[in-house]
């Protein structure tokens, strides 16, 4: 694709649109909307441009930045060629027709197109942390600053001991927050410890070190407008692509679940997909996730023989997504609600993560065979798609991998999430047997 046009060549590309972006690099992350005018892109390297029009984000572009900057032309041209479907799409719900040139200026803006929260529907935040720093202040501060004002805010500790976070919580001074200290380990544990004190109808769980959009709790919210929803997830982005090790992860699939807002239900709302509704990554992850409160606790919240801080490493999030899929609930996955989140700088703590998926995974997994719900023949009628899934270098799983090895992405991350998923069994009893030991002690 380069050295054909570059002026203003588009490096093939929007997430959008399937192709994974193949930066190896730093890679400088940009923010466009494009009711507003854009911007002079600057910086060396290439940028990743989240576009998004009238508040609603429609893609990921990845743009090759140069000496004295993009100009806004140049942008417009490679965000009307990489979105340009979704772009007219939304813009024909306004009766209006996409140009041939996008306008460097902005397109018109609109009223209507944010986001709507259910009326009346409050919402309680939790928040679990192991430490306190500039990062824990960094989220706690984004969520007070909310266009839309939750309830309360669960600090949850679950090093109380150690962590000082009950005095940055104090520190912060604003009633909005709440601190529960967790001291059983666990990030199920202590999810399921805010989970109980929560007041809100919904309540919302996130993590320690992510960077919430100023609308990231009304979209959420807007989830919630059809009453057969129970659970509602957004998108998640990079806060920085800044290593190599963190390119590498968005490359191995990110946490992006795409740009499309979905319903997954066992009815009208099935996906195509052969593994469905056991489809690992599809629904979104616990760290961006929103709950009815009073349905989460009847069937008993996360599972706590599951999550970081278990021998399961994983999984709990993906077990809560499938309970409510197969409980005959709706699951919305709104991928307006953003957060970002600081991705592991380190490929060693990359290679950890990546283990820990496949041992989250497999232990999970295990879990709902071994649970005698009749679930276990459902889950072993999907094991040759499973395995086609986790194995053929073409399947949607890998395939963006296959290509970013040409790059240079460690083709071994498959082979250690594979490792991971075969220990998921026995890492699975193991966690069982600590927690029973827990409770008899
Ligand atoms: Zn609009």
């Amino acid at each position: 694709v380069a050295g054909t046009v570059t002026q203003c060549a588009p490096r093939t590309t929007a997430v959008a649109t399937a192709a994974q972006p193949v930066a190896t690099g730093p890679v400088t992350l940009a923010d466009v909307e494009l009711s507003k005018p854009l911007p002079c892109l600057s910086g060396d390297g290439v940028a990743h441009v989240l576009v998004r029009l009238h508040a609603r984000p429609l893609g990921v572009v990845e743009v090759r930045l140069r000496p004295g900057g993009v100009p806004p032309h140049c942008l417009a041209g490679i965000i009307r060629t990489a979105l340009g479907g979704p772009i007219a799409a939304h813009l024909a719900s306004h009766h209006e027709v996409l140009t041939a040139v996008l306008p460097v200026d902005g397109v018109a803006p609109a009223t209507g197109c944010g986001p709507r929260p259910v009326a009346g529907l409050t919402a309680t935040v939790v928040v679990t942390a192991c430490a306190s720093g500039p990062e824990l202040e960094r989220t706690l501060r984004g969520i007070a600053a909310q266009s839309v004002r939750p309830l309360d805010v669960l600090v949850v500790d679950n090093r109380p001991a150690t962590s000082r976070i009950r005095g940055l919580v104090a520190a912060l001074a604003d009633p909005v927050f709440r601190y529960v200290p967790e001291p059983a380990r666990g990030l199920s544990c202590a999810r399921n410890a805010g989970l109980q004190r929560a007041h809100g109808d919904v309540v919302v769980f996130t993590d320690d070190d992510v960077v919430v959009d100023r609308d990231w709790l009304a979209w959420l919210l807007h989830g919630f407008h059809d009453e057969r929803v129970a659970c509602v997830t957004g998108l998640i982005l990079p806060l920085e692509l800044e290593t190599q090790a963190q390119v590498w992860f968005e490359q191995f699939g990110g946490f992006s679940k795409g740009f499309e807002p979905r319903l997954f239900d066992l009815d009208e709302h099935r996906p195509d997909n052969p593994l469905y509704p056991f489809a690992p990554g599809m629904y979104g992850s616990g760290a961006n996730s929103a709950f009815r409160t009073d349905w989460f606790r009847e069937v008993g919240g996360f599972d706590e023989n599951l999550g970081t801080g278990t021998p399961a490493r994983g999984g709990e999030d993906l077990d809560a997504f499938l309970t409510v899929v197969q409980s005959g609930s709706m699951l919305a996955y709104e991928p307006a609600a953003i957060l970002r989140h600081a991705h592991h700088r380190h490929y060693a703590d990359l290679r950890r993560q990546i283990y820990g998926y496949g041992v989250g995974l497999g232990a999970m997994i295990t879990k709902r065979l071994t649970a005698g719900t009749g679930e276990g023949r459902q889950l072993l009628r999907h094991a040759p798609a499973g395995l086609r899934h986790l194995l053929d270098p073409k399947s949607s799983k890998n395939a963006a991998k296959s290509a970013a090895a040409a790059t240079g992405y460690p083709r071994n991350l498959t082979a250690i999430e594979l490792a991971g998923f075969a220990r998921g069994p026995a890492s699975y009893w193991t966690s069982r047997r600590t927690a029973a030991s827990r409770r008899q002690r």
